[in-house]
């Protein structure tokens, strides 16, 4: 597995920086982010270091497929609720253009009670 010594997630990810865990696995940790925008909201990432979804390709189909396929079950138990009315949203800024500023792929989930603090 690749880590980039010098990259935030990485070191979250090794438990070289301190997080709020949410979910771990062989493959993957999920954590609280720092700045919340809205009542629930976490972030999940793979433990390999690849920059964005602008780097992934077919090697990374199961990967992505088992960390989409965790939100759902991650979103209740961290406190979001039930669709229709509950759900959650999913987002992944990709490059300087789609608002990226930590350059390790990562999975936003957000929910809860609205008004939320972005959007
Ligand atoms: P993005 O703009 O999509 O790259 O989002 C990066 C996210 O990482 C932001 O929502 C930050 O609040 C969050 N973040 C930055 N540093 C930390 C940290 N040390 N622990 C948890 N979340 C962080
Ligand atoms: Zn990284």
């Amino acid at each position: 597995m690749t880590h980039d010594p010098n990259c935030l997630f990485c070191k979250i990810a090794q438990g070289q920086i301190p997080s709020r865990k949410v979910y771990e696995d062989d493959q993957i940790y999920a954590f609280h982010d720092i700045h919340p925008w809205a009542p629930v909201h976490f972030l999940m990432i793979p433990k390999a270091h690849i920059a964005s979804l602008a780097q992934v390709d077919g090697q990374h189909e199961a990967l992505l497929g088992r960390m989409m396929t965790l939100v759902p079950k991650l979103a209740l138990q961290e406190g979001c609720n039930p669709y229709p009315e509950g759900g959650w949203r999913v987002v992944t800024n990709t490059g300087a253009e789609g608002g990226q500023e930590v350059h390790h792929l990562h999975i936003h989930v957000m929910g809860g009670p609205r008004p939320w603090f972005k959007g």
